[in-house]
């Protein structure tokens, strides 16, 4: 337990300890710990928090608070009320929003703070906060690159979906609803540019398929970029339905149920190919093996 995050929290910082709620634009590059507390004006930190659930909400859903339901009566409220207090007297800056929903852990009594103020989020070392000196060294400003952050959240919001008692089936529509494919496309666009067959490169086309779909795989295995495949919509309907896989080689494998006219509108051709690595062809040969229609 050596880092603590430390937010920059000037202007919803009274919100934060009303409602025990930390909402902030998605994606954002935050490296999840164990705690975090948050800085007022000055850089005052007060509070030591953990994390305990996390929902993704679009601010301009008119049934926002339908994606909540899953959660207790008291969350629920106090999400309600963070939005409309936030919404009266600041801004949501952006229709995506990620809830952290929050539970005080320690109070922070010597109220230390930042040496001087700071705009971004730092870590700091557990000790060093509760040492009761009244400035505190930070321990880092930066720790991990963008794509392993994409992936953390996504694996924080796994967890949240973890904790639920529900069927496979049900995990899988939850996940492609409420997280949809933000993050993990997040984390392949961080690879892959465009479709891995074609030419479309535009981002809100483009589908961030699992090779090994969600319901057949562990969580670590749903984490893994290299079991993704940028595809286009086309692309990504022939490969998830099993019309189309691809040897270790990365050619093509067309089923042959397909017929000739298919193949030229739906634009697969016998030379096409793609490139794998070693990690990818495992998870290729599984689809090969399991989804594939010959
Ligand atoms: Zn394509």
């Amino acid at each position: 337990m050596n880092n603590v995050l430390s937010i920059p929290a000037a202007s919803t910082f009274h919100l934060i300890k009303k409602y025990h709620i930390h909402a902030f634009p998605h994606p954002r590059t935050y490296d999840y710990s164990y705690l975090v507390t948050f800085r007022k004006k000055g850089g005052i930190m007060e509070e030591l928090y953990k994390v305990e659930r996390t929902v993704i909400l679009n601010m301009e859903d008119e049934l926002i608070y339908d994606k909540i339901q899953h959660f207790d009566n008291s969350i629920q409220n106090r999400i309600k009320h963070y939005i409309i207090e936030r919404k009266r007297d600041f801004v949501f800056e952006k229709p995506d929003f990620i809830f952290w929903i929050l539970k005080k852990e320690e109070s922070l009594l010597h109220k230390p703070q930042t040496t001087k103020p700071y705009n971004n989020h730092v870590y700091f070392n557990y000790k060093e906060l509760q040492s009761g000196k009244k400035h505190v060294n930070i321990a880092t400003k930066e720790k991990y690159n963008n794509k392993v952050d994409y992936l953390s959240e996504f694996k924080l919001n796994l967890e949240e979906i973890n904790k639920d008692e529900i069927t496979v089936t049900e995990k899988e529509q939850i996940i492609k609803s409420r997280i949809g494919q933000s993050t993990f496309k997040k984390a392949l666009l961080s690879i892959e540019k465009k479709c891995k067959l074609c030419g479309v490169s535009d981002e809100r086309f483009l589908i961030a398929s699992h090779i090994k779909p969600w319901s057949q795989s562990n969580n670590q295995e749903w984490l893994d970029v290299n079991n993704g495949l940028l595809l286009c919509p086309n692309h990504d309907s022939l490969f998830d339905k099993g019309y189309i896989s691809f040897d270790d080689n990365g050619r093509i494998l067309i089923s042959d149920i397909l017929n000739e006219s298919t193949k030229v509108f739906l634009n697969v051709n016998e030379t096409m190919n793609i490139s794998m690595n070693e990690s990818q062809q495992q998870y290729m040969k599984w689809h090969g093996e399991n989804q594939f229609k010959p």
